[in-house]
């Protein structure tokens, strides 16, 4: 193991973060220029509108996870995603939110070449996939501050938020 992990947990209510937090236009316009949209079923545009998922559920749990180099973002993730998916299977009609894009397939996912997904059961989208303003959830809500790498530098930390939503 050689991440080392700072848990943060909290339940608010969906409508009120929605109402808080949620700007679709302009965190889906930086999703525009990722590489990864319109490339992974798991990023933006949808073949269905987030929205109306987003009024089937009632209240959130956020959880995130701080990592103290850059380079373990992946084996962080390791631990996160099965994690909040393993809530999401104890918890009927909740829904998963991954920390970020999907990394189910190694490579490219299979969106880019025209193909369906290989695991419809394990892929789960992103909140800023949703319009949902990580920076300001953490901000915000857990007073974390989003610390950025620059070329030479890794950051001090990476915080990585997934969430569940259940009624
Ligand atoms: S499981 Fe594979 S095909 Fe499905 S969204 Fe993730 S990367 Fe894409």
């Amino acid at each position: 193991m050689r991440v080392r992990i700072e848990r943060m947990e909290t339940l608010r209510d969906l409508s009120d973060y929605t109402a808080g937090f949620r700007d679709e236009k302009r965190i889906l316009g930086y999703c525009i220029s990722c590489p990864r949209y319109g490339n992974y079923w798991s990023c933006p545009p949808y073949d269905y509108d987030p929205s109306e998922i987003i009024a089937t559920i009632v209240y959130p749990e956020d959880v995130s996870a701080s990592v103290s180099v850059y380079d373990l973002f992946s084996e962080a993730r390791e631990i996160t995603d099965p994690e909040i998916l393993g809530m999401e299977a104890e918890m009927p009609g909740s829904m998963a939110f991954y920390a970020g894009s999907c990394r189910i397939c190694p490579g490219k996912c299979k969106r880019e070449s025209g193909a369906a997904c290989v695991e419809p059961d394990r892929a789960r989208p992103s909140l800023e996939s949703f319009g949902y303003d990580i920076s300001r959830t953490l901000s915000d809500i857990f007073g974390v501050k989003i610390k950025w790498a620059d070329k030479n530098c890794p950051p001090e930390y990476i915080s990585l938020v997934s969430a569940l939503m259940f009624r």
